[in-house]
């Protein structure tokens, strides 16, 4: 075994159903008189219903988060937080949610509780993207981690199927990435493979039964998996590619990983063969690639980035983007290796198969 180093990152977590009920005595363990909600505006009465449960020390609840943070956003939803004195944030909902609940926790030194309720997986890592000036700029801080994170398996019954699917592979492409990251290490790799199997096995499930118990519990723990992952070790050039694409195309931001992942993983895994074996182990498949893109393709979602707002003629700028900071994956590439992932993924046609490591399954 190589060795390597392991940082257990520090969140609490409660997990079952029913666990909202929690948030109170959650808030005062924090020694929190104060808090501030934020969700989407979609899911404004999930964040009121959070408020009454809360009631004299919720301050406000406000539902102006919207995909990729932008920084306006912030800055109104600090205006009136700072009216509100308030002393946590919650957030409840996807990573929409979350990400604004980060940015106003960096912001004023506050603590976060999240309530997340899709399987994005922002409320395990320390990172925060965010738009400004067309761009999106991630940065990463150990204060962004939030504090404690509330999964009550009921508030994701609601998802709706395209989500489900959507936020599902959103989900495994982070735990994929991480078992082939410059600091993978075998807890991580553990927990990648054990994510990524629960989330194969349960999003079918969820699509023939958007309320099913064991599909729904089994998701939601599998998406935290693949959190912690995300949080704990470096991604590569399948998030890279999605979060240039994703960000400065502004496309739906669990759709535009489910269509990439397969393209992207079909060229990185060729260079990654204990990436390989283990997702062959979590997917049940020889070729994991062909196995992620048919269970999309099952589940009805856009195969292509043309069918979500991506022509071809983006292709050139989403190259330049994605090559501007250097940054490490397991398989050199360049330009043109972009551009023909980026052009697989924009045709939505299957998966070059592997040529390079043999077939045990
Ligand atoms: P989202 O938060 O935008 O949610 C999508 C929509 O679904 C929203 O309208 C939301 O209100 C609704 N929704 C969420 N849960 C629901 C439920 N249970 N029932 C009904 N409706 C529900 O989408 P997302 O994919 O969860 O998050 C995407 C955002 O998160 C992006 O901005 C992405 O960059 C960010 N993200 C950040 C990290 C990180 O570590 N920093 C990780 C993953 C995602």
């Amino acid at each position: 075994m190589h060795p390597f180093t392991f940082s257990g990152l520090p969140t609490r977590v409660i997990f079952g159903s029913g666990t909202i009920e929690a948030i109170g005595s959650e808030v005062e363990r924090l020694d929190k008189k104060r808090a501030f909600i934020v969700c989407s505006e979609p899911q404004k009465r999930e964040g009121e219903r959070l408020g009454q449960l809360l009631g004299n020390a919720c301050v406000d609840v406000y539902s102006g988060a919207v995909l990729h943070t932008p920084v306006r956003v912030t800055k109104d939803a600090i205006r009136a937080t700072t009216g509100a004195a308030s002393d946590c944030v919650v957030s409840i909902g996807g990573g929409s949610a979350i990400g604004l609940g980060k940015a106003i926790a960096l912001r004023l030194g506050i603590p976060q509780i999240c309530v997340p309720t899709t399987y994005a997986g922002s409320e395990m890592t320390p990172i925060l993207g965010q738009m400004e000036d067309g761009e999106k700029k991630t940065l990463t801080d150990p204060t962004i981690l939030p504090k404690t994170v509330i999964y009550d398996i009921e508030l994701t019954k609601s998802l709706p199927a395209r989500l489900s699917a959507a936020s599902g592979l959103n989900a495994i492409a982070h735990a994929a990435e991480a078992l082939y990251a410059q600091n993978c290490n075998p807890i991580v790799s553990m927990l990648a493979q054990e994510g990524i199997a629960a989330l194969v096995r349960s999003l079918p499930r969820i699509m023939a039964d958007l309320k099913d118990d064991l599909g729904r519990s089994d998701a939601l723990y599998g998406a935290w998996l693949c959190g912690v992952c995300l949080g704990s070790v470096g991604m590569a050039l399948h998030h890279k590619l999605c979060h240039v694409v994703g960000g400065s195309f502004d496309l739906p931001h669990a759709e535009t990983h489910a269509i990439l992942l397969p393209h992207a993983l079909a060229y990185n895994l060729e260079a990654a063969p204990a990436a390989l074996e283990a997702l062959r182990v979590a997917t049940g498949a020889n070729d994991p690639t062909k196995r992620i893109y048919d269970l999309s393709r099952s589940f009805g979602l856009p195969a292509s980035l043309s069918e979500i707002g991506f022509g071809e003629e983006n292709i050139e700028r989403a190259a330049t983007l994605a090559l501007k900071n250097s940054y490490w994956n397991p398989r050199r590439f360049d330009e043109s290796s972009i551009r023909d992932i980026l052009r697989a993924a924009c045709d939505g046609r299957a998966p070059n198969a592997f040529h390079g490591a043999d077939c045990r399954l």
